[in-house]
């Protein structure tokens, strides 16, 4: 099999960032399959979650948030499309040293991480309307991340002005192998 994976990502759309207005996100199209160096990748990057029914690799690196999905790579609260064409390059680096290094890497199908609280709100409505019967946004954020509540919860975020927000909420759960009701799961196409 040949040790390199990836000869090309290429950015596809550049879009507002929805949690961050001084920031942007990215979707970028890989010129081959990720599904295989997936679990490697989710072994050695620390704080990684995995969901391996997508698949879908999350991680922070620093205030960013990073997706891999098989085909394709999303960004979160990039700085900058400098930025994002810095994180693809270092993102093709360890992609395809961690394939060429697979015989000596131990794959890991599960999810051993959270997303944090503070992702999760800065994604909410952020109104402390109390509706989910919590006094705060946040402390319904913390619940969220830590499966005690369901993002159903939130009625307000399903009102009609914030479907962008809810839409990238929904896929970053629905990607960290949080339980996200079947009519709310984000389509491939939507991703
Ligand atoms: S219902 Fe939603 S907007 Fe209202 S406090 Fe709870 S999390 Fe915040």
């Amino acid at each position: 099999m040949p040790n390199t994976l990836i000869t090309s990502i290429e950015i596809t759309h550049i879009l507002p960032c929805l949690a961050d207005p001084a920031k942007i996100r990215f979707h970028a199209e890989t010129s081959a399959d990720l599904a295989g160096v997936l679990p490697y990748l989710n072994t050695i990057i620390h704080g990684a979650i995995y969901n391996h029914a997508v698949p879908a690799l999350t991680f922070n690196r620093e205030h960013r948030i990073i997706c891999l999905h098989p085909h394709r790579i999303a960004g979160a609260k990039v700085d900058d499309l400098d930025d994002a064409r810095a994180i693809l390059d270092d993102l093709s680096a360890l992609i395809n040293d961690t394939w060429a290094r697979r015989d000596e890497i131990t794959p890991c199908y599960e999810r051993r991480e959270r997303l944090t609280p503070v992702d999760i709100f800065k994604l909410l409505p952020r109104t402390n309307c109390r509706q989910c019967g919590l006094p705060t946004c946040l402390a319904f954020a913390v619940d969220i991340a830590s499966e005690k509540r369901s993002i159903i919860q939130c009625a307000p975020l399903f009102d009609a002005p914030l479907k962008d927000k809810r839409d990238l909420l929904l896929t970053l759960l629905t990607d960290a192998g949080y339980q996200v009701p079947s009519p709310f799961r984000p389509t491939d196409d939507a991703r």
